[in-house]
């Protein structure tokens, strides 16, 4: 397919999904496609000015919002979900077009939309709260989950619009409107899912103005909304220097943080495992969206019984990978999304020749028509030492392979990096699988057995630990950061007694 055809597809994609063209044209903020480099939009940017009159719109829905039922909101997602599979197709098509995911991945990127507003929807009759026995006669006491207030969302240019609807699907039944910064690398797609929304708004009828808005803009704009006081709750997704910078902004005035940073994770391919699906899984999981997801797998550690029979085999799939355009059929890699990205792959695996490690691949591939997309081959290092750039996340596809001879040095290692997101264990022996997600295994987020660290399902919390940032998104109980608890106890009684047997009689 001719790399030209990028802003064509682009233009076609963004027509069918509806997105008016003056948000895209002419504007001051170019959308970059990684495929070929060409400039696919010029999209308008946000002020602050506009961040300040958005958050107000959005304190003016919320007074509304909270007040629908919950039930109620959860059809507004309901048809959200119905308006994404019809325009499954398009948006994936775009989100291959602006973030450079294979066209697979882009649809399950979409997928993931879908799933979660159908978790959302059941959600939406599932706030519950507790009764809890109190100490005091004829007193009931309780706990509400009430909506916290706008809803702040921060995200990467990798997801570009999965995170957003984890958040926004929760946060809407929840109560709470929601306030999008999208990416400053992938603002299309930003555009291209708030007109799939606004038609699910259209069909619900009666949803207050402000409950959804996109923000486009840099760093600043993320700024202006994480110290807006009348957005309680922000969930950024991002590098770990964000969420610091993020985190400590939100703590200066109590708001709540919901930080998904980065990963730097790993896999133990134990002696007992199968050889064959622990290549499938380091395949996927290493050289996937080009090395590009939080949950890439990016350190490797083998035990010495089994190295040389995996590593000659990694060596040949690695070589032989499919790296091309993600539009065309085979390609199992695509570009990395900027010069950046490539120029990081470059400098880690320059630390790591340095350190006398053996590599493979890592080279730049030139794609026919592709002239300024940039795709690297994916990068084997088989390192002497944990060190290095093997303790730090580079955002590219590099993995970093070490030989390991008792486990608990394996779990040691495993737990040897600041980061704390995914983790994953590879064997048929039931005392390491089961220790490996004990409270002595695995101290992440995620910790797998005989499936790789990346590719969650939304049915699960998804987040880490440590500088990942402690955020949980998605499934199970995360719909908690989006809402305020109160305690109430009820007293249905004629007299007053206080809590501990306190005594406090003022003789009336
Ligand atoms: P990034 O940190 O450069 O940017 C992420 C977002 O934060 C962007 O919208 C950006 O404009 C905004 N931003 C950056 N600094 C900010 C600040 N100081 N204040 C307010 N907003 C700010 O990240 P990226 O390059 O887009 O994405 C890659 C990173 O994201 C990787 O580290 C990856 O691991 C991480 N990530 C984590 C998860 C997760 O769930 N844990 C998911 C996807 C990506």
């Amino acid at each position: 397919m001719p790399s030209s055809s990028t802003v064509r597809q682009s233009r076609e994609a963004l027509a069918a999904l509806g997105v008016d063209p003056a948000a895209y044209t002419g504007g001051t903020l170019a959308a970059h496609s990684p495929i070929d480099g060409a400039v696919i939009g010029a999209v308008r940017e946000t002020s602050v000015g506009e961040v300040d009159e958005a958050a107000a719109a959005a304190a003016e829905a919320f007074r509304a919002w909270r007040l629908v039922p919950a039930p109620r909101r959860g059809e507004l997602v309901r048809l959200f979900g119905e308006e994404l599979r019809a325009s499954k197709a398009h948006l994936a098509e775009l989100v291959t077009l602006e973030a450079g995911k294979i066209v697979s991945e882009a649809q399950g990127e979409v997928q993931e939309m879908i799933d979660i507003c159908d978790f959302a929807v059941g959600l939406s009759r599932q706030l519950y709260g507790l009764t809890i026995a109190t100490e005091r006669p004829e007193h009931r006491m309780m706990e509400s989950w009430r909506a916290a207030g706008p809803c702040g969302i921060i995200s990467a240019f990798n997801f570009p619009v999965a995170v957003w609807s984890w958040n926004a699907a929760l946060a809407l039944v929840c109560g709470d409107p929601v306030l999008w910064k999208p990416s400053e690398k992938t603002p299309l797609t930003a555009l291209g899912v708030q007109a799939v929304f606004a038609r699910a708004l259209a069909r619900f009828g009666d949803a207050p103005a402000g409950l959804s808005q996109v923000l486009i803009g840099g760093r600043d704009i993320g700024a202006a909304l994480v110290g807006d006081d009348r957005v309680p709750v922000v969930s950024a997704t991002g590098s770990t220097a964000m969420g610091r910078d993020v985190g400590q902004k939100l703590a200066s005035r109590f708001a709540k943080a919901i930080l998904e940073l980065g990963g730097n994770n790993a896999m133990i391919v134990a002696p007992s495992a199968s050889l064959d699906l622990a290549l499938r899984a380091i395949a996927f999981s290493a050289m996937g969206t080009a090395g590009q997801r939080c949950t890439t797998l990016r350190r490797l550690f083998v035990h010495e019984s089994v190295y040389d029979q995996l590593l000659p085999r990694l060596r040949k799939v690695y070589a032989g990978v499919t790296i091309g355009d993600p539009r065309a059929a085979g390609v199992l890699v695509g570009p990395l999304i900027d010069a950046g990205a490539w120029h990081g792959m470059e400098r880690a695996l320059g630390d790591a020749r340095g350190l006398g490690a053996h590599l493979s691949g890592g080279g730049r591939r030139e794609i026919a028509g592709c002239a300024d997309g940039f795709y690297a081959e994916p990068a084997l290092v088989e390192m002497k030492a944990h060190e290095g750039p093997m303790l730090r996340e580079t955002f590219a596809p590099i993995l970093y392979v070490m030989r390991y001879r008792d486990l608990d040095e394996a779990i040691a290692l495993n737990n040897a990096v600041s980061a704390g997101l995914s983790s994953s264990i590879f064997t048929n022996d039931l005392r390491e699988a089961e220790l490996f997600v004990s409270e002595s295994g695995s101290d992440c987020g995620i910790a797998n057995v005989n499936i790789g660290p990346s590719g969650a399902e939304i049915g699960g919390a998804f987040g880490g630990e440590k500088e990942t940032g402690g955020g949980r998104e998605a499934g199970s109980d995360s719909w908690k950061a989006y809402m305020r608890r109160a305690t109430n106890t009820v007293n249905y009684g004629r007299t007053l007694p206080l809590a501990q047997g306190v005594s406090f009689d003022i003789g009336e």
